[in-house]
């Protein structure tokens, strides 16, 4: 039996970037992000690539820890550059967020930036045309079972596609299920989550986090309502544990691009 592909993948921004929280959020000095050095450390040890998609403003306030995630052999994608929903953007600011944070990824890792996944999946009808326009090759931002279309673009020539890996999820009684996710991932026991992307229909098929998943002393303020509080951190104390339970390849997106 050939086994499916797992891609390990992280979204990396920082706790109060997470949508559900964001607007309760005031200044604050505590970052998550350090705990990207304990997963690079993870992968590692079980000989592990992956794709790090990263907001483009992070080039600025964390160098250091992109050009780490690079050494080691991940890939740098872009997750935007400061986490605004796509629905909130005009065209322009749209192919400015795309265009910029791009440049900034790679400025500071003197590599091609070709991959984009969009804040909580948000959607632009644009988006595709945009991709294009700024150079990208593919894009992560669809959450369904099956992922293997691709998507023309009329306006910028019929050649031109973005390869779309949509993350994974799986039809459980006539319902369609989410197998893969931050919140998913700490929520659900692995042995379910196994389950799910065992029944998922997709190749290959997209494990995704962020650094907070792995953080409980993120500094929730008390202002945010319980059950956010809860979504946003429930399981972080065994995120750690739970991800030695997945087998991930040493591939990356960027890589399967031209390979698959
Ligand atoms: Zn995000």
């Amino acid at each position: 039996v050939l086994q499916r592909k797992l891609i390990f993948t992280m979204d990396v921004e920082d706790w109060f970037h997470a949508e559900n929280i964001k607007k309760y959020v005031g200044e604050t000095t505590y970052s998550s992000l350090p705990r990207v050095y304990d997963v690079l450390d993870y992968l590692d040890s079980v000989n592990a690539r992956g794709t790090f998609f990263v907001l483009g403003l992070l080039a600025d306030s964390v160098p250091a820890l992109i050009r780490e995630v690079k050494d080691r052999g991940h890939e740098i994608a872009s997750h935007g550059l400061s986490h605004r929903m796509l629905g909130s953007l005009s065209e322009v600011e749209l192919l400015r967020d795309l265009r910029e944070s791009k440049d900034r990824l790679e400025q500071l890792t003197q590599s091609e930036c070709i991959g984009y996944r969009s804040p909580c999946f948000s959607k632009h009808p644009c988006l595709d045309e945009m991709l294009i326009a700024t150079g990208y090759k593919y894009k992560s931002c669809e959450l369904k079972a099956s992922f293997h279309d691709r998507y023309g673009s009329p306006g910028f020539g019929g050649s031109q596609l973005v390869r779309d890996f949509a993350l994974p999820s799986a039809t459980v009684f006539g319902k369609s299920v989410p197998a893969s996710g931050g919140g998913y991932f700490r929520l659900y026991p692995a042995s379910f989550q196994k389950f799910l992307l065992a029944m998922a229909d997709a190749e290959p098929l997209i494990f995704y986090c962020h650094p907070w998943d792995f953080d409980p002393c993120q500094p929730v303020p008390s202002s945010v309502p319980r059950i956010l509080k809860v979504r946003h951190s429930i399981g972080s104390k065994r995120a750690f544990r739970k991800l030695s339970r997945f087998k991930f390849d040493n591939v990356t997106l960027g890589e399967l691009v031209y390979t698959s």
